[in-house]
């Protein structure tokens, strides 16, 4: 069997944070689907081909990452993909928390995904995309968060 891996998130932006998980998942997985969500609900800072180009661009030298918008349950996606592993990255006990309430909800809908948590990189334990959105709506800098190819004043 084939391990599929997807990576569900709203990237908004993608981080140094999401791309250091996806990249050492990359060794752990034949394949990583990052899912970019469309989220019709909540209103995000970068349209959804912005958010999607720049996931695209950040794994582009990753033959075994490719990049999809992800609309509705992400464990109908899986089912979709054929992908029996949701990857998702941990900073602190907040994340953990509530990761496992999804991962037992998911469990319960399709008990043949299985959720797979890898801690953070303590360089990163403290960043997230929304706090890199505030600093962005302040016009601060923040390249030094954001994936190389990742201008968001472009
Ligand atoms: P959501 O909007 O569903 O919270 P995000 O796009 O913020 O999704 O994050 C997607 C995944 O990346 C989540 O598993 C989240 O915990 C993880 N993540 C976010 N920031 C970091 C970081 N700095 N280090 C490790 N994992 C992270």
């Amino acid at each position: 069997m084939k391990k599929v891996a997807v990576f569900p998130g709203s990237f908004d932006p993608i981080t140094r944070g999401h791309e250091e998980i996806v990249r050492r998942a990359a060794l752990l997985f034949d394949e990583i689907i990052v899912a970019v969500g469309r989220n019709t609900s909540k209103t995000t800072l970068f349209p959804e081909s912005v958010r999607f180009e720049w996931v695209k661009k950040t794994f582009s030298d990753l033959p075994n990452v490719r990049t999809e918008v992800l609309e509705g349950l992400t464990i109908d996606f899986c089912k979709r993909n054929e992908a029996h592993f949701i990857l998702r990255g941990i900073r602190n006990g907040a994340d953990f928390e509530y990761e496992r309430s999804i991962a037992h909800m998911n469990k319960q809908l399709h008990a043949d995904v299985e959720t797979v948590l890898l801690y953070s990189d303590s360089k990163w334990i403290s960043l997230s995309s929304t706090i890199i959105r505030e600093i962005i709506k302040n016009k601060g800098d923040v390249s030094q968060f954001l994936p190389d190819v990742v201008d968001v004043y472009a």
